[in-house]
């Protein structure tokens, strides 16, 4: 279905790279190398300098790159590990494809997790702690690290949402132990098909997940441990360093749209409003209201694409039915899943679109408080 303001717009993004992706695609063909070559190496030390990390594994995806890190930190077979539950269910899968249990910590306003809800589901199984910088915002990272280090646990960002997202200057991806992001095409920076890298400062940990990703091979006669198949292949890497330039000013448009639709829309409902240190993103703009079904409604009627990531929560899907805590209630992260709704945002979106989107949202909530 067409709609006159869709959700993104990749195929136009596609077309305006035309020629370098065409001369990046035919030098990866024309070399014959189609995996673990140059073009992963170089995409790896490009990304890792962008984040001011030391190393940088590419996937296959931003799952895969959770599960790997998670498994090469060789966990305990009853080891908890912390995260929030209104994330992409990815987060939740990849502790328990490693053999560990998700517990699940309330989230602020903002929708990232409250470090002040951390500790009281900290129990002596929890090793590891996955805050997600949902929708392109950090979380409050000082806080949990201080959390971190008070109880002993490893923190790995899921930054899956929020390539080059910065607080107090860093980039998200330095502030944890290792990093994982998603270069999925709904992502700020995408493969065209799927991706994902780890970063990490720790020597020995990027070594065991490179090792991981190519089925636990250390050369191509001694496999040390067995292991899936999850690189990331020479096309996608080589079609990666050609957007890789563009991130920051797409970064930078998609926050001029954001402080836009801000303003327009602060007197209609809560907007994701920018707190001192944060530098987000915007891989989702996050508009809410206690309407939000008839709202994204009236907006689909009138040919606006908007979406909920995410209605329901993680320990709230059949899928969770074995690993949720019974008494885990959360009801802040409820509370937000309710009210939550994305609208329209990417760095092509032009303003009179991005007014119409506003229009109709003033029009509908004039109409329901009138
Ligand atoms: C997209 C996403 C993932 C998973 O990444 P894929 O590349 O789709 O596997 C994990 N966590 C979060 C928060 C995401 O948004």
């Amino acid at each position: 279905m067409g709609f006159a303001v869709p959700y993104t717009d990749l195929a136009n993004e596609a077309l305006l790279l035309e020629g370098p992706l065409a001369e990046a695609f035919w030098r990866v063909l024309n070399s014959g190398r189609y995996v673990l070559g140059p073009e992963l190496a170089a995409f790896e030390s490009e990304f890792a300098a962008f984040c001011g990390v030391r190393h940088a594994v590419g996937t296959s995806s931003g799952t895969a790159a959770l599960l790997l890190t998670l498994r090469s930190l060789g966990l305990p077979p009853d080891a908890e590990v912390i995260t929030a539950s209104n994330s992409f269910v990815a987060t939740a899968a990849a502790i328990i494809l490693a053999g560990a249990k998700p517990v699940f910590a309330d989230v602020g306003e903002d929708g990232n997790i409250d470090p002040s809800s951390i500790e009281a589901v900290v129990t002596a199984r929890t090793r590891a702690l996955i805050p997600v910088h949902l929708a392109g915002r950090p979380c409050r990272m000082r806080e949990i690290l201080l959390i971190a280090e008070r109880n002993r646990l490893i923190v790995i960002e899921d930054a899956a949402q929020a390539i080059g997202a910065k607080l107090d200057g860093r980039r998200v991806g330095a502030f944890g132990h290792a990093a994982c992001f998603s270069l999925n095409p709904l992502k700020n920076l995408y493969a065209y098909g799927d991706g994902g890298v780890v970063v990490t400062n720790d020597s020995a940990l990027a070594q065991r997940i490179a090792q991981a990703r190519s089925h636990g091979l250390a050369d191509r006669e001694r496999c040390d441990f067995f292991s899936y198949n999850c690189r990331l292949d020479e096309l996608q890497a080589a079609l990666l360093r050609v957007q890789f330039p563009l991130l920051e000013e797409r970064n930078e448009a998609r926050r001029r749209i954001a402080k836009r639709y801000n303003e327009l829309l602060a007197p209609y409902g809560e907007v994701p409003e920018e707190k001192p240190g944060e530098y987000c993103v915007y891989q989702t703009y996050i508009f809410k209201h206690d309407r939000r079904d008839a709202l994204q409604e009236h907006l689909r009627r009138c040919g606006i694409e908007a979406i909920v990531h995410y209605r329901t929560l993680i320990h709230e899907q059949p899928a969770a039915a074995e690993f949720a805590h019974p008494r885990q209630l959360l009801p802040r992260a409820r509370r937000y899943a309710d009210r939550i709704l994305s609208l329209p945002i990417y760095p092509g979106l032009a303003r009179p679109q991005q007014d119409c989107v506003a229009s109709l949202i003033a029009e509908f909530v004039g109409r329901h408080t009138a």
